[in-house]
């Protein structure tokens, strides 16, 4: 499998350790033709504003919605899952609006800026290694979306069909059963197409 990590911004070279440790083929993705024959992408942390506006002027908007359409995954952590929310609390603009769940920004306080835990998430064995760092939380999600995992009660992993969002980094540790996890994802999307 092939997958690429939008490039425009943040941490991109950890994902792509991660999912070559996990078995797959990662690639840094920087301009809208690379899209093309990826069979899933992933939209790292950073500063979704930044990613955001950068994705508008090269064009990544478009082309990562019909990327989508096409029922090919894409999984977004911290930056990434705001950037993949219908809503953000508190702006009037949000970005690509493929996931139907509402976002808060920086949603842990000052205190809480940045801590590692392990986090318990369906479908995964035993707990994940995340960390978290000026993350966001989902407060709100649709009935189409699946709560993979919360902490302190509020969900900070979830699924909508073939697209996956963390509030963490799990490109940050060697834990790499969340790109495994994503990797089976693009597995079954792309034999679903055969
Ligand atoms: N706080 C950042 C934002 O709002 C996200 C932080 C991260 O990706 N680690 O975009």
């Amino acid at each position: 499998m092939k997958i690429g990590v939008l490039a425009l911004q943040g941490a991109v070279a950890e994902h792509i350790r991660s999912i070559e440790a996990a078995g797959g083929e990662g690639v840094a993705v920087k301009r809208t033709e690379e899209l093309q024959d990826l069979d899933g992408l992933i939209i790292p942390g950073g500063e979704s504003t930044t990613i955001g506006k950068l994705m508008r002027k090269y064009g990544f908007i478009e082309a990562i919605r019909a990327f989508s359409e096409q029922g090919k995954p894409i999984f977004g952590t911290c930056a990434g899952l705001i950037v993949l929310a219908e809503r953000i609390e508190g702006q009037e603009e949000a970005h690509l609006r493929l996931m139907d769940m509402t976002v808060a920004r920086n949603a842990f306080g000052r205190q809480r800026e940045s801590f590692e835990t392990d986090l318990p998430v369906k479908g995964i064995d035993e707990p994940v290694r995340a960390v978290f760092i000026r993350a966001p939380l989902i407060t709100e999600v649709s009935p189409s979306i699946d709560v993979l995992s919360t902490y302190n009660g509020e969900i900070v992993t979830a699924r909508q069909g073939h697209l996956l969002a963390s509030s963490y980094h799990p490109e940050l540790t060697d834990d790499y059963r969340l790109h495994a996890y994503f990797l089976d994802m693009a597995k079954e999307a792309a034999a679903a197409k055969e």
